[in-house]
């Protein structure tokens, strides 16, 4: 059973004792997330990951066509290929995971997502994903 305890995330949650501390609004990196140690998530965000990434996706087509926006505009607005690819690898880890486990297990798993979607309260006793660290030392380095 997963013991850890955090401040509700759109996708996740977040463990940084500060932001806790100060219920979700102490953030000090600007809520980037998926490029945080401090961020964890299960299979019971897996739609919201999944949803997320298309619409990051669908931002950056948008985005490129538009004929309206100064290069400077277009390039703060894009998301990063970092940020893609890093919601990419946790959707890959959430599914892997899943892909480990019985069929009896992944029914279980889907029924108390069900439940936790309705009341975000409720451990699912799987291990939580945190962002891929090598890829936060590359992207670090850059
Ligand atoms: S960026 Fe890190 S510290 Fe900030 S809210 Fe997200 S997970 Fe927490």
């Amino acid at each position: 059973m997963s013991t850890l305890r955090g401040t509700p995330h759109p996708y996740g949650i977040c463990v940084e004792p500060s932001n806790v501390k100060a219920g979700g609004h102490g953030c000090p990196f600007r809520f980037r997330c998926v490029g945080c140690d401090h961020f964890r998530t299960d299979p019971s965000y897996l739609p919201v990951l999944r949803a997320y990434l298309d619409t990051l996706l669908r931002d950056c087509e948008h985005l490129a066509a538009a004929t309206e926006l100064d290069d400077w505009a277009r390039t703060e607005a894009t998301h990063s290929e970092a940020e893609i690819k890093r919601i990419r690898t946790l959707i890959r880890r959430v599914e892997t995971d899943l892909n480990g486990l019985t069929d009896d297990e992944r029914e279980q798993i889907k029924e108390a997502t069900r439940t936790l979607r309705k009341t975000r309260t409720v451990s699912l006793g799987m291990s939580d994903v945190r962002p891929p660290e090598a890829d936060l030392r590359l992207e670090r380095d850059t």
